[in-house]
């Protein structure tokens, strides 16, 4: 057999993907499976957005190659979107349209960092970082906060994880997996600690406008104005609208920094699907309604999640202030005999397995965050199988 890279024999399988497709598999031979693995809300596209967008497409003129940094007009909409809703003020020029808020994250890593390098990642962390830190020859360094912290680190802990190769750190807030929105202070001294150590930073911000209780998104550039030069934005419009599938994202940096992501995109991608791009600028020019209406249903089911899981014996979950996931403390769970058939646990690989296999629920393990012991549960799926799911969950607990 003729070998493969090293680096592609290095990236790790996407756990959260793995789960979903085990449950889409089990879905489709008939058995009916709630599932709380995705990263989606279950809500369509809005349709003025869609309606735009079918129109561009019949439209010869749309038919072609863009620039590829992207269209000046959406480019123009990110740069006011930007000051309008997290007040940092940024050129044109000084964005970049990508393939998702994903492709932002491995250009960002393939921008900034040589091998040997050092990229501190927070964790509980989003699974796709360590992957994108690996295929840029980079090595992840992770600071672990626990539950009891908020699953926020301290800037003691960051500092204490610098290293003379340390280059970049990535943050991420409201955060995926544990929902959390981190303090203006925290950001702030974050912000400060990489202006010190001559520090890249990170920030995605793809969750902005899912939070609740009034809580507040802060921008670590707006914090920090002096941060601009060595910090890298990323965000897209997927989870503020609905609009997953349509893979369009942005990466905001300095100029320079601009010119060489389109460089390398050039040869990578090119530039985002034309039609994406024209209803990508509807959306940010349009009203943020669809958003605010997601907000009220994932505010509920929010609730609804975290009191049915805190009832189930042996379960521990925060109310979270942001995004759409709950993280679970299942610790207790694991090795005992849970079920109808005793089957025991040892990991929460192990226990998400089972869950699966015997009660027909769907979410997605700890270790893919970082953070074995935990259950991610998404609650951006309807009400009646969110409920339905829980039951089954607190059933199979109990039996
Ligand atoms: N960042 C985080 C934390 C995410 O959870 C996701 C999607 O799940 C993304 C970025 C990328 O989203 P997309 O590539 O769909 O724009």
């Amino acid at each position: 057999e003729l070998s493969l890279s090293d680096r592609s024999n290095a990236v790790a399988p996407s756990v959260t993907l793995a789960v979903d497709a085990k449950a889409k598999a089990m879905k489709a031979a008939g058995i009916d499976v709630i599932r709380y693995g995705a990263g989606e809300p279950n809500f369509p596209t809005p349709e003025r957005i869609a309606k735009v967008a079918s129109q561009a497409a019949l439209d010869p003129k749309n038919h072609k190659y863009t620039p590829t940094a992207g269209l000046p007009e959406l480019r123009e909409a990110i740069a006011k979107k930007t000051l309008r809703d997290s007040g940092y003020e940024i050129t044109p020029q000084q964005v970049i349209v990508t393939n998702g808020g994903k492709q932002a994250v491995y250009e960002s890593f393939q921008l900034l960092i040589n091998p040997g390098d050092e990229v501190i990642i927070p964790t509980p962390y989003w699974v796709t970082y360590p992957e994108a830190v690996k295929l840029a020859g980079g090595t992840p360094v992770f600071v672990v906060a626990d539950s009891d912290h908020g699953f926020i680190p301290t800037v003691e802990q960051i500092e204490a994880a610098r290293t003379e190769h340390t280059k970049a750190i990535i943050i991420n807030s409201p955060n995926n997996p544990t929902g959390s929105v981190w303090p203006a202070e925290t950001l702030r001294q974050i912000g400060e600690w990489a202006l010190e150590h001559g520090v890249w930073v990170i920030s995605d911000e793809i969750y902005e406008h899912l939070v609740y209780d009034g809580a507040k998104t802060a921008h670590i550039g707006t914090l920090v104005p002096q941060l601009r030069d060595q910090l890298l934005v990323l965000n897209g419009v997927a989870k503020t609208y609905a609009m997953t599938g349509w893979r369009l994202g942005w990466l905001i940096a300095s100029e320079r920094v601009i010119k060489a992501a389109s460089k390398m995109q050039g040869h990578i991608t090119g530039n985002v699907d034309d039609v994406a791009q024209r209803a990508a600028i509807e959306a940010l020019n349009g009203p943020l309604d669809a958003a605010a209406t997601m907000r009220e249903a994932f505010d509920k089911r929010r609730h609804a999640i975290v009191d049915a899981l805190n009832a189930i014996p042996g379960v521990a979950c925060r109310l979270p202030e942001g995004a759409f996931y709950a993280f679970a403390d299942v610790h207790e769970l694991l090795g005992k005999p849970l079920g109808p058939k005793g089957t025991v646990s040892q990991t929460s690989v192990e226990l998400a397995q089972n869950l699966l296999d015997e009660a027909r629920v769907a979410a997605v393990p700890g270790e893919g965050f970082g953070m074995p012991g935990f259950m991610r549960f998404s609650y951006a799926l309807a009400d009646e199988d969110l409920a339905e799911g829980m039951r089954r969950f607190k059933a199979w607990v109990e039996a």
